[in-house]
């Protein structure tokens, strides 16, 4: 039976889901899937998917259901993800979760949910705060991931910029679409009988926050009482 592991990184846009995955897929030796980096990519690559979903994502609302659901069917099934693999912005509509409960059950995937709350006041400010290199993508903040030169990427020294959807009234819409579309889903699969934990996710470094959730899931994946 298979019984790789899937942490759901659950919460708002801004609420540190992408920094937390970073820290904790080598720890934890699971895949890291990002449907927002899928999609960004999908968006550079100017394909016709991309070109679809541009406008959308620009404006902050959501993409269809079902492009996300088989693009993250599929990328479950790569080789990377065999031995477990970490949910970063998916599922985002009770309509994903029922898809994702439906994949997990029958591939015995056992999950922990994991909700980082965050006050919308501070995820406004850390948002519009946010840079991004436009040649490789690395993310900083002003603090605590500043770039050694100011505006500066670190990497490859490209003159970063602020992402379209950083913009401070695309992060409202993006929050508006996060309390009415996205919040729901914590229930939903509360109800479903995943284990869902809530993590502070302000107030201290990011290390310390994936050290909680390491100890959280080290917890549940050794009980064995995470769904199957
Ligand atoms: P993120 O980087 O996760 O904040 O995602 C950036 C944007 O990609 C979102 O504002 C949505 O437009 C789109 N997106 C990412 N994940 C999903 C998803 N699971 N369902 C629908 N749209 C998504």
């Amino acid at each position: 039976m298979n019984s790789r592991p899937c942490l759901i990184l659950f919460g708002p846009p801004g609420s540190g889901k992408g920094t937390q995955a970073k820290l904790l897929r080598q720890a934890l030796g699971m895949a890291h899937i990002s449907t927002g980096d899928m999609l960004r990519e999908r968006v550079a690559s100017g394909d016709q998917l991309g070109q679809a979903v541009a406008g959308i994502m620009q404006s902050g609302g959501l993409v269809p259901d079902e492009l996300v659901n088989r693009m993250v069917d599929d990328r479950i099934a790569q080789p990377d993800a065999a031995n477990g693999f970490i949910l970063d912005g998916y599922p985002r509509t009770v309509a994903q979760a029922r898809l994702l409960d439906c994949v997990l059950r029958t591939q015995h995937i056992r999950a922990v949910v994991v909700h980082l709350k965050v006050d919308y006041n501070v995820i406004i400010a850390r948002l519009s705060g946010r840079r991004q290199c436009p040649n490789c993508g690395a993310l900083y903040s002003l603090s605590p991931n500043s770039p050694a030169v100011s505006e500066v990427c670190d990497y490859d020294g490209s003159k970063l910029i602020v992402r379209d959807d950083d913009r401070e009234e695309v992060v409202v819409q993006r929050l508006k679409a996060y309390d009415s579309q996205t919040a729901p889903v914590l229930e939903f699969l509360r109800g479903a009988g995943y284990p869902c934990y809530d993590v502070q996710g302000e107030g201290r470094p990011p290390q310390a926050i994936a050290r909680e959730i390491e100890e959280l899931i080290g917890k549940e994946f050794a009980s064995g009482s995470g769904q199957a």
